[in-house]
């Protein structure tokens, strides 16, 4: 993708005159995100005329700070369309068709079309690759049957990224083809998980005799592993790089604030020594990890990124859930309370109706960071292998046709 260079004066004037157009304190959603797609500002290394000018991502920091100066209202991606936003963009305009970029790319940005990714299967999470759900051609169709599981906002979806074999004869990663499924589809069946926290953000999804036109293949048939790492990898930066942009934000700021509202003799003195340490080392760890973020985000170049977003995804979700246990341990005995209870709900998107803002909730949210995307043992395999070079994990099944390769069931 070729880059062009833009003054970051320009940028701001570009933001202002989008403003006097669409001000987020004064028109929806879906018109002000609609307004930003067109200017060029969604995600700005895009190409222009798919949401972007075609400049260095790091440019997209410069928008937001712009539109900071003045709106009120903020609109997070990770909250409109996560999955969507995060790895579905992406993907399609690395593999999509002519008619996927134009039809979804908009959409996707907007928020009026929520994404899910259908990747995890009851035998195959970690090792994708191995995954069993069936797409054979029909003439005009494919008809997919299989079983998904993990897939996080599917009752809330329009489009799926759908991994399926296509090939059983061929090596694992070979035999898979990528497919972007309307949710809506007969045959598509899908069945709320209920999680730690009392909610389902996520579900079983059960295909049977689904139909999908041969048209919404992403990439080429058998392709489907080159096209799921396009995703893959965003959905690692993704994550991993959601994290704060100021200084002393997000968890640390929440577990500090704890800490300075903690009660006079509350813990003893000795007590009070180690957890300021461990306030302290938490506090440095996060300021690290945020200025790591911010400087990769700045040198980011256009295209789709490397395995090095695996280590940010690890060092976030491993110090998230440290901070979060920290936080429990200066509630002390209160932390034993879970006022939102157990009884189970349903979030509609991910902004989980308010109970983000609930210390006792991101704690038990906190355990699923280091599963999600991929677990934190895959990613320090894929440090350990992608980015030091060190020697591989034994495969004995890389180069054996997958239907020979033994599986539970
Ligand atoms: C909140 C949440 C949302 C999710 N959303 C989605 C979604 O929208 N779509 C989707 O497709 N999936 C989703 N997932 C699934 C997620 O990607 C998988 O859970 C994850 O990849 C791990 O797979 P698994 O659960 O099958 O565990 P397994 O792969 O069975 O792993 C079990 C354990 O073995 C370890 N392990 C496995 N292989 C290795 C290895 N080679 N080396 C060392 N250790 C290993 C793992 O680290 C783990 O501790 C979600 C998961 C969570 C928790």
């Amino acid at each position: 993708m070729a880059q062009r260079e833009i003054s970051e004066e320009d940028l701001r004037k570009r933001v202002r005159a989008l403003l006097e157009e669409a001000h987020p304190d004064k028109v929806d959603q879906f018109t002000f995100r609609g307004k930003l797609y067109d200017y060029g500002l969604a995600w700005v290394h895009f190409p222009e005329g798919f949401g972007g000018l075609g400049v260095s991502p790091g440019m997209q920091a410069v928008i937001a700070d712009e539109l900071s100066k003045h709106a009120k209202t903020h609109y997070d991606d990770m909250m409109i369309n996560a999955i969507g936003i995060g790895m579905g963009a992406p993907t399609v305009l690395t593999h999509g068709t002519d008619w996927m970029r134009k039809t979804l790319l908009r959409r996707i940005f907007t928020g009026e079309d929520i994404w899910c990714q259908l990747f995890s299967e009851p035998g195959s999470g970690s090792d994708v690759a191995g995954l069993a759900t069936r797409a054979t051609r029909e003439g005009d169709y494919w008809t997919v049957n299989g079983q998904k599981v993990w897939t996080s906002l599917a009752h809330v979806s329009k489009w799926g990224m759908l991994l399926a074999r296509t090939n059983p004869d061929a090596p694992k990663h070979a035999g898979m083809s990528y497919f972007l499924l309307d949710m809506q589809s007969p045959g598509v069946e899908v069945r709320p998980l209920h999680q730690i926290t009392g909610e389902a953000e996520f579900n079983e999804v059960f295909l049977t005799d689904v139909k999908i036109p041969a048209d919404r293949l992403m990439g080429r048939e058998g392709e489907g592993w080159k096209v799921a790492i396009t995703t893959l990898m965003n959905e690692r930066t993704a994550i991993g790089g959601g994290g704060p942009t100021r200084r002393g934000a997000g968890s640390i700021g929440v577990l500090i604030n704890l800490w300075k509202s903690r009660e006079q003799g509350q813990f003893s003195p000795d007590a009070e020594i180690l957890l300021r340490d461990r306030i302290t080392k938490l506090y440095i760890e996060a300021e690290l990890l945020r200025m790591t973020t911010q400087r990769g985000k700045a040198a980011r170049k256009a295209g789709n990124p490397g395995p090095e977003g695996s280590v940010v995804k690890l060092a976030q979700a491993e110090l998230n859930k440290r901070i979060w246990e920290c936080a429990m341990d200066v509630m002390g005995a209160d932390s034993l309370i879970y006022e939102p209870g157990y009884k189970r709900r349903r979030p509609t998107s991910r902004a989980r109706e308010g109970r983000n803002s609930l210390t006792k909730y991101q704690f038990l949210r906190a355990r699923a960071n280091s599963i999600e995307g991929g677990t934190s043992e895959v990613m320090r395999n894929i440090l350990g292998e992608r980015v030091l070079g060190l020697p591989g994990e034994p495969r004995s099944d890389k180069d054996v046709p997958w239907k020979q390769i033994p599986r539970s069931a």
